[in-house]
């Protein structure tokens, strides 16, 4: 027992200091920050022609399609932007839920504690992996009142991940109808933003959005955990006022 205390005190606490500090760089690697081109360099007609799912545009990035696999930094482009965390809006739609950064969180009337009812309509498997490890010692989730539950009854969001079958559509509906009022949907991940590399396949849908309405998109391909850490943060508007960098 000594051993294990004296090996924690040599380590110290290894738990992240975010959201009261930036995340560090291993928290927020290079590819999690957006992909912006270069000034100097206009958008060649290469790196459209090279993006693997049509991400880049005259006018920039649709994050919400970027997979950040990097094809485009030879093209002039650099991760260079912020870290790309949670948007209210999904770039390619305009018209849909109306930013909420620096506005009224949904969940702001719960307080200091939400539960999240994690839904797995179809993914890979890594944006799981990257949103159960904020329940990790590093991340600690429990520590900003944040907790995972078994049961839609007990949850307050709705967190989505992977790209959906039309299998999980309805067992989706039914989670999002079982959660009480009020409540918040987060779709996290390229896949459950709008497809990500099967966007446009046979017997999937284009999104999240298009099954239930969503209140955050967590761009990335997966996600870092701080990113699912900052989505959440949103709900109950206890964000980091200045953008992490
Ligand atoms: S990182 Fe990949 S997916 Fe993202 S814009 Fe560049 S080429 Fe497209
Ligand atoms: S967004 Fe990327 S990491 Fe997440 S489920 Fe889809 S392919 Fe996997």
């Amino acid at each position: 027992m000594f051993g294990w205390l004296g090996r924690s005190a040599a380590r110290g606490i290894l738990t992240t200091r975010y959201p009261d500090a930036p995340p560090t760089p291993s928290e927020a690697p290079v590819s999690a920050h957006a992909p912006e081109p270069r000034p100097a360099v206009p958008i060649s007609p290469n790196a459209v022609a090279g993006c693997p799912v049509r991400a880049i545009a005259p006018d920039g990035v649709d994050q919400g399609r970027c997979i950040r696999c990097a094809r485009c930094l030879a093209q002039g482009f650099e991760f260079s932007g912020p870290v790309a965390l949670a948007t209210a809006k999904r770039p390619d739609r305009p018209e849909g839920p109306g930013a909420i950064l620096g506005g009224a969180a949904p969940l702001a009337r719960l307080g200091r504690s939400i539960h999240v009812f994690l839904v797995d309509v179809g993914s890979c498997n890594a944006c799981n992996l990257e949103v159960l490890s904020i329940a990790h010692p590093q991340y600690d989730a429990s520590r900003l009142g944040i907790f995972f539950t078994n049961s839609p009854r007990h949850a307050d969001v709705l967190l989505v991940v992977g790209v959906p079958t039309e299998a999980m559509v309805e067992p989706l509906r039914r989670a999002y109808d079982a959660i009480p009022a009020p409540k918040a949907v987060v779709a996290t991940g390229a896949c459950a933003i709008r497809g990500g590399v099967f966007e446009g396949t046979p017997g999937l849908r284009s999104g999240v959005d298009e099954i239930v309405p969503v209140d955050l998109y967590v761009p990335g391909c997966p996600p870092p955990p701080v990113a699912v850490l900052d989505a959440l943060l949103r709900l109950i508007g206890r964000e980091r006022t200045e953008a992490p960098t």
